[in-house]
């Protein structure tokens, strides 16, 4: 029996050969993949499914909503169900033996890139917090989280008929760039004696904010600020702390 969840052969293998196989005959257009990662890398996954749909940090217009779902769903990092899911077990049992993330426990391979790969993580979604029982009765959020693979191939599909380049500039490389960066963000910003590393806060885990991180990852690297303060939509405590992400989500906030 297979370790590697259905994701591993529906969608992160098949994508990463497309990917391969296109950057030997296709053109790059960095500002096209610029754009097509933060699209989907900080507002779908960052502001989308980590500080709206995994914390609820803001509250926002439901067709903004769905926007954010559909990007995040293109991410291709993970389902918006299982994202939340598994976003509350790093923050309930951060650096401990049940978070799938904490290289303290699991070691590099495990927390840099296996783990939202596995099936034992994706069969684990017991706990059902305000925002994870939330994602459950919103039948948009299910609907793209039940159609994750078929949303992201027939996206690849229309990008592939209209042009290949731009499916590796506008797609592929952009989902590359973005599983790196929540890779390095579940191993570096939870590892200590790192170039750059520092607390703001002196909490009960091993979180640390990194100004490389954090400038690169567009504001989701202030992380020492995030597990202190897991609801809060901006992250900047200090001058440098830039936080792109939690501008972009005030600035779509519902004025309440
Ligand atoms: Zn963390
Ligand atoms: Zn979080």
């Amino acid at each position: 029996m297979s370790k590697f969840n259905e994701f591993f052969y529906k969608v992160w293998l098949p994508l990463n050969v497309v990917t391969i196989l296109l950057l030997f005959i296709c053109d790059i257009n960095w500002y096209l993949v610029f754009l097509g990662w933060f699209l989907l890398g900080p507002i779908g996954s960052g502001v989308g499914s980590h500080r709206l749909f995994s914390h609820r940090s803001f509250q926002t217009y439901d067709w903004i909503e769905k926007v954010l779902a559909y990007l995040s769903t293109l991410s291709a990092y993970a389902p918006i169900l299982f994202w939340v899911t598994q976003h509350q077990y790093h923050h309930k049992y951060t650096d401990t033996a049940d978070d799938p993330t904490s290289p303290k426990e699991k070691g590099f391979l495990y927390s840099f890139f296996t783990w939202r790969l596995l099936k034992e993580n994706l069969d684990k979604v017991h706990i059902m917090n305000y925002c994870a029982k939330r994602v459950l009765k919103d039948k948009t959020l299910m609907w793209f989280t039940n159609h994750f693979a078929k949303i992201i191939w027939v996206h690849v599909i229309v990008l592939s008929i209209v042009d290949l380049s731009l499916l590796l500039s506008l797609y592929l490389l952009p989902v590359l760039i973005e599983s790196l960066r929540m890779n390095a963000l579940n191993y570096i910003n939870h590892l200590e004696n790192v170039p750059f590393n520092y607390r703001n806060h002196d909490i009960d885990d091993n979180s640390y904010n990194n100004f490389i991180v954090g400038w690169l990852s567009f504001g989701f690297g202030w992380h020492n600020n995030h597990h202190a303060n897991p609801g809060k939509v901006i992250l900047t405590e200090r001058w440098w702390e830039i936080d792109i992400e939690g501008y972009i989500a005030k600035l779509i906030s519902k004025k309440t």
